[in-house]
């Protein structure tokens, strides 16, 4: 049975628009504030909408970003059916206290899933690589909306997921919009 490494953020939970969503209610009362859209995000630190943000952490390693946090549009249904075919494993990157979160997240959310992997990002002076390309892809699918992840992993078929973003309009390979389009491609 082949492998198919999952993306967490912006794949499986639709992050973008649940840190919009935090962001909109811990800074209303701030001065200069202006209610961000998730439909307009094009930057991948959100800055574009999210403004009054210095650190992207004060959300995304948020208890309450977790607490609201949503799937994407049929992410759960597809993922369940592809686990029948496929050896499934999400694999994403955070601070400790986003993993923390993540890893509970998926164990309530997706109790099916056996395989993940999550990455502490290590300050960078350490010159410890904690990308995802420490991790061997070798035969198997990898799924990531972030196009760096996608071009320095050795995935032998590689997905960009999820609408078109700065940060992965350089994408020339193989593109699924949305979980549809995966079950279309993999079942
Ligand atoms: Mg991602």
């Amino acid at each position: 049975m082949s492998k198919i490494f999952i993306d967490f953020d912006c794949t499986i939970a639709d992050s973008v628009k649940t840190y919009c969503n935090v962001y909109n209610s811990f800074y209303k009362e701030r001065d200069g504030f202006k209610q961000a859209d998730h439909n307009k995000v094009n930057r991948y630190d959100l800055k574009d909408q999210c403004h009054l943000i210095d650190h992207q952490e004060t959300i995304f390693s948020n208890e309450e970003f977790f607490k609201r946090l949503e799937f994407m549009p049929y992410a759960k249904e597809v993922i369940e059916r592809l686990e029948n075919k496929y050896e499934l494993v999400i694999c994403s990157i955070g601070t400790l206290d986003n993993i923390s979160f993540k890893a509970k997240w998926i164990k309530n959310n997706l109790p099916f899933i056996d395989n993940v992997i999550l990455i502490s990002n290590v300050v960078e002076t350490t010159g410890i690589k904690t990308d995802k390309s420490s991790i061997n892809m070798k035969d198997s699918i990898f799924i990531d909306d972030h196009v760096e992840n996608l071009l320095s992993s050795n995935a032998d078929f590689k997905i960009c997921f999820g609408k078109e973003y700065d940060w992965n309009k350089n994408w020339t390979g193989q593109r699924c919009f949305n979980w549809k389009e995966v079950e279309k491609l993999l079942l």
